[in-house]
């Protein structure tokens, strides 16, 4: 029995410091892909305050080679401040967009431009810290509020958590837990609905202050009080940050400054929920089916 035990734990030694040593490479990679043009160093970035503008210039791309392109030739503009909204059937490459904005991937042909700059020739850490990305579904993990607010933003102060809930309208969530910021928030948010999810993703991110916000919006239905708040709580970001949104639910963008319609890769069309409604097909076919009333 005893030598059986030593047979095991060598064993387990052994695993455990190969592990280890996997985990040691893995730290030592480097994170930050050098950007494309010498000389860009830290703190060289662009202008380091205000909402950030993007532009897509005749942007292709593909996931790899081989694979069918997802992006041909996409060419928008999007100035600083207000509300830009991504509309389009399921794989038409929305979500793709920002994915090329945090360069997660690089673009095969055209440029990616922030704030003017080519996103390749950015510092990643300086693009990073400047966008705030609230993915589909995004995860709040056990533990408390609190902690999920702040995992991103260490140094926050109870005023700014404050401030950013309100903006969230998560402060009558708050007011409703029994211990308040301090109540556990359960396994993956379970005991919170998928509106107050998506909200809570929204604070986390805007503790970080970022330029730019980029907010895929999740497909699960949200009742309508949800929703409503998630469409207030957008425009009021809105006010002094430039707000990207992949829109599944037209409802939630009627107000935005911009539209963006795509269509397999392609921009269709561009403007107001007024006016694609009444110049593009595929638009005025989607506020058709999705919208029962027409909204501001
Ligand atoms: P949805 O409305 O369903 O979210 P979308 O317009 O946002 O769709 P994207 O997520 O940009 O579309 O995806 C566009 C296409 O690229 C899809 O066909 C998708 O399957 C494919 N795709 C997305 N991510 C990858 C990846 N990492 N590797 C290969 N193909 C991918």
């Amino acid at each position: 029995e005893p030598v059986s035990q030593l047979v095991d734990a060598v064993s387990h030694y052994q695993e455990g410091a190969a592990a280890v040593s996997r985990i040691a490479a893995v730290e030592r990679l480097s994170t930050e892909p050098p950007a494309r043009q010498s000389g860009v160093l830290p703190g060289q970035g662009a202008a380091v305050a205000g909402p950030a503008s993007v532009r897509f210039e005749d942007v292709s791309f593909r996931y790899r080679p081989g694979l069918p392109y997802i992006h041909r030739q996409v060419s928008f503009e999007v100035p600083g401040a207000g509300m830009t909204a991504f509309v389009g059937p399921s794989g038409a490459g929305k979500s793709t967009v920002f994915a090329l904005i945090e360069r997660f991937y690089e673009a095969g042909g055209g440029r990616v431009m922030v704030d003017g700059k080519d996103v390749q020739e950015w510092s990643l850490s300086e693009l990073r810290s400047a966008i705030g990305y609230v993915e589909q579904d995004a995860p709040v993990l056990a533990g408390t509020l609190r902690e999920n607010l702040v995992f991103a933003a260490p140094r926050a102060t109870d005023d700014e958590i404050r401030d950013v809930l309100a903006r969230t309208k998560l402060d009558t969530l708050v007011e409703r837990l029994p211990h308040g910021l301090d109540t556990p928030v359960g396994h993956r948010g379970s005991q919170l609905s998928g509106g107050e999810r998506q909200r809570i993703a929204i604070a986390r991110a805007l503790l970080r202050r970022p330029r730019l916000l980029l907010l895929d919006e999740a497909t699960s239905q949200l009742d309508a009080v949800n929703e409503l708040a998630l469409r207030d709580v957008v425009a009021e970001v809105a006010r002094e940050t430039t707000v990207l949104v992949v829109a599944h639910r037209l409802s939630t963008v009627t107000g935005a400054d911009r539209i963006i319609v795509m269509d397999t890769g392609r921009v269709r069309a561009v403007g107001t929920h007024e006016e694609l409604v009444a110049q593009d097909r595929l638009y005025a076919q989607l506020a058709a089916t999705q919208l029962l009333t027409p909204t501001r």
